[in-house]
């Protein structure tokens, strides 16, 4: 068939696969009719564990209420790892992975509000929540019953193009290489919900200095605090990268800080790291756990959580966040430091990230 006939039969065949297959997208085997302009290739996780396949989709269109925006950055972020290791609950696959999308609107749904068609904008994490559940109506919207979230619940970011909920798309503005931004859509994000919920302390511990820390020290540095950064016993080259950014020192998490903690973010996955910042915290300091997944916690003493220490995590995002953080964003000045690799060495680019290869954020480019 021709394009042009594609083109023109295109919304007929749209509604048949969706009688078909009901909202979930389906994997074309039709690569020679498909619509060149708007075909749709995406690294996809099929199966838990194993690498992501590089697929081709037919196009895909926005619902009510949904923008389709056209990928050109995606950051790689350790929460992608546990979703392809399937360290997740309740995983979905296949999925398209990514939740840290920098693209620009392509097509626009039914009853979006706000958006404009070529307007830039960033898709995080949190990709829906319910609205109606106790949490959504107590200002909580992060702990949300009935989330979805980009990447894990619902397709994200590996992509030439992804579909997403308007109402939890960022507008971006002109400013920035879309690389460069990517990483501030989760790594970012998160880290700036983890300072919030660390309090004003001006001492700030960073445990694992990877793509959250490293732009949670140039937001700390800028609000005039002290940053303290931890990396793996002996990795001198994150230690340097840490001081690079203004750290003012960085160690080994198995060394002692110079002087009692106000507050430590963990962003590492490791849970022996929570004794250890409990331990460098003053009476009253407070230990932040930023991941999504931690290895176990080892028992500890009581006497490091005495004294109204305290340990908390953070859970997702509320976009009240992101528009704080992206405001400020750019009066910060943040120099994100990216790796970048094609869409379709993605696995690489886990790989890399699982072995810790490179400094600061791997982004996906089309
Ligand atoms: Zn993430
Ligand atoms: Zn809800």
């Amino acid at each position: 068939m021709l394009p042009g006939m594609f083109r023109r039969l295109n919304g007929w065949k749209l509604f048949f696969f969706r009688m078909r297959n009901g909202a979930r997208w389906f994997h074309t085997c039709h690569g020679d009719t498909a619509d060149p302009e708007n075909a749709m290739k995406a690294m996809v996780l099929n199966k838990l564990g194993e690498r992501l396949e590089w697929t081709d989709f037919a196009d895909r269109q926005p619902g009510p209420g949904e923008i389709r925006v056209k990928v050109s950055a995606c950051g790689v972020c350790r929460t992608d790892l546990h979703v392809v290791d399937g360290e997740l609950p309740n995983p979905q696959v296949p999925i398209i992975p990514g939740h840290e999308i920098v693209g620009r609107i392509d097509a626009i749904g039914a009853d979006v509000e706000g958006l404009d068609m070529g307007e830039r904008v960033g898709i995080p994490w949190l990709g829906h929540t319910c609205g109606i559940c106790p949490y959504c109506r107590g200002n909580q919207e992060n702990l949300c019953d009935r989330p979805l979230f980009t990447g894990y619940t619902r397709d994200g970011g590996f992509a030439t193009a992804t579909i997403a909920d308007a109402r939890y798309a960022f507008p971006l503005g002109e400013a920035g290489d879309d690389a460069a931004l990517a990483p501030l859509l989760c790594a970012g994000l998160i880290g700036w919900r983890s300072l919030v919920i660390a309090g004003i302390g001006k001492k700030l511990g960073l445990y694992g200095f990877g793509a959250a820390a490293h732009i949670v020290a140039q937001v700390a540095k800028w609000q005039g605090r002290s940053v303290f950064a931890f990396t793996r016993p002996g990795d001198a080259s994150t230690q340097t990268f840490a001081r690079s950014l203004g750290a003012a020192w960085a160690g080994g998490s198995d060394e002692t800080p110079p002087g009692p903690l106000d507050a430590a973010i963990i962003f590492a996955v490791v849970g022996d790291l929570v004794p250890l910042a409990l331990k460098a915290v003053r009476k009253g300091g407070r230990v932040v756990c930023a991941g999504i997944h931690m290895s176990d916690i080892p028992s500890f003493p009581y006497r490091l959580l005495w004294e109204e220490r305290q340990i908390v995590s953070v859970a997702n995002l509320q976009r009240q966040d992101g528009i704080d953080f992206l405001r400020l964003a750019p009066e910060i000045g943040i120099v994100t430091h990216t790796t970048t690799y094609p869409l379709n060495q993605a696995n690489q680019a886990l790989a890399d990230l699982r072995a810790g290869r490179f400094e600061g954020a791997a982004v996906l480019v089309p």
